[in-house]
């Protein structure tokens, strides 16, 4: 690392335990010559402590910025985005130093609803219905119609959110250097009326799905981008594509995403 990236944000839950934890790593990063700043838009290194639903949650919370480094440090068993433990952090720091880390640039999946200001995800954006009964929505890709879903829901994951929501509906496990998106369902009806794909779907970095909510009144699905649940009441339409923006993620170099899956799955 250069000495102009030297400023770090440490991102946690506000919890006593997790305090206590942030002011070792703080003290560890000191000793290393980094800054930690209060505002994550001063940081150069983004560091969320916890799990990958608080790397998710780092993400979210600073916006997607390109022009840092992410790096997650998790307080239990290794995710898919903390690649370093707690008792790890000296390694850390040393290995940002040395430079002797990988960066993997993570696509990240852009959200259009109605046509307003696009939200990002990371893992997956999620469509489901907020009541017990289910709900209509007409399929584009690109622009042919391609299929009419009527269900609980379905979900558009980027290759790294494919280890998540994604997998617990049977989608396939997708290698994160694969820009794509993969579309699952959650629990289609399928009669004479409605007929789906049945299985989930990979479209390549420069397909655009469009999802319109059949306006029946069951129109008020809750959308989900990471783990966040978005206020929209009424979503109409929405377009979801590969975002020209990604994330950099740091890794030790050793990292290997299948070793990763094997230690987590098999
Ligand atoms: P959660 O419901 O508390 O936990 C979901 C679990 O998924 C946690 O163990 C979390 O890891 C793990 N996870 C998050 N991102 C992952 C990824 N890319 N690959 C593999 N595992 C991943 O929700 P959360 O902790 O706030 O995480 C949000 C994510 O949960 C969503 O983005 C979605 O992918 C997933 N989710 C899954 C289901 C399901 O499988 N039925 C339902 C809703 C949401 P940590 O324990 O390290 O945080
Ligand atoms: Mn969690």
């Amino acid at each position: 690392m250069n000495n102009g990236a030297k400023n770090v944000f440490l991102f946690y839950k506000k919890t006593p335990e997790m305090e206590e934890i942030s002011k070792t790593i703080t003290e560890e990063a000191k000793s290393y010559g980094y800054h930690i700043v209060s505002n994550a838009k001063d940081a150069q290194i983004i560091i969320s402590i916890g799990g990958d639903s608080a790397f998710l949650q780092a993400v979210q919370k600073t916006n997607f910025r390109e022009n840092c480094n992410y790096v997650g440090i998790s307080t239990d068993s290794l995710g898919f985005y903390t690649d370093f433990t707690i008792n790890e952090s000296r390694e850390l720091f040393n290995s940002l130093q040395e430079e002797q880390i990988s960066i993997r640039q993570a696509p990240v999946l852009e959200v259009i609803i109605n046509e307003e200001t696009p939200f990002y995800c990371l893992n997956e954006c999620t469509i489901r219905s907020n009541v017990i009964k289910s709900f209509v929505i007409e399929v584009f890709i690109d622009d042919m119609h391609f299929e009419t879903f009527r269900g609980d829901g379905m979900i558009v994951s980027t290759p790294s959110g494919s280890t998540g929501y994604s997998k617990s509906v049977r989608g396939a496990v997708i290698d994160p250097d694969l820009p794509s998106l993969q579309v699952s369902e959650i629990a289609s009806l399928n009669n004479n009326s409605y007929r789906t794909l049945g299985t989930s779907f990979i479209l390549g970095p420069n397909r655009k799905l469009t999802l319109e909510v059949v306006q029946d009144g069951n129109d008020h699905p809750i959308i989900g981008v990471d783990n966040e649940a978005l206020s929209i009441r009424h979503a109409k339409q929405i377009h979801l594509s590969l975002a020209n923006r990604e994330i950099k993620v740091v890794q030790k170099q050793e990292h290997s995403f299948w070793k990763t899956v094997q230690k987590t799955f098999v």
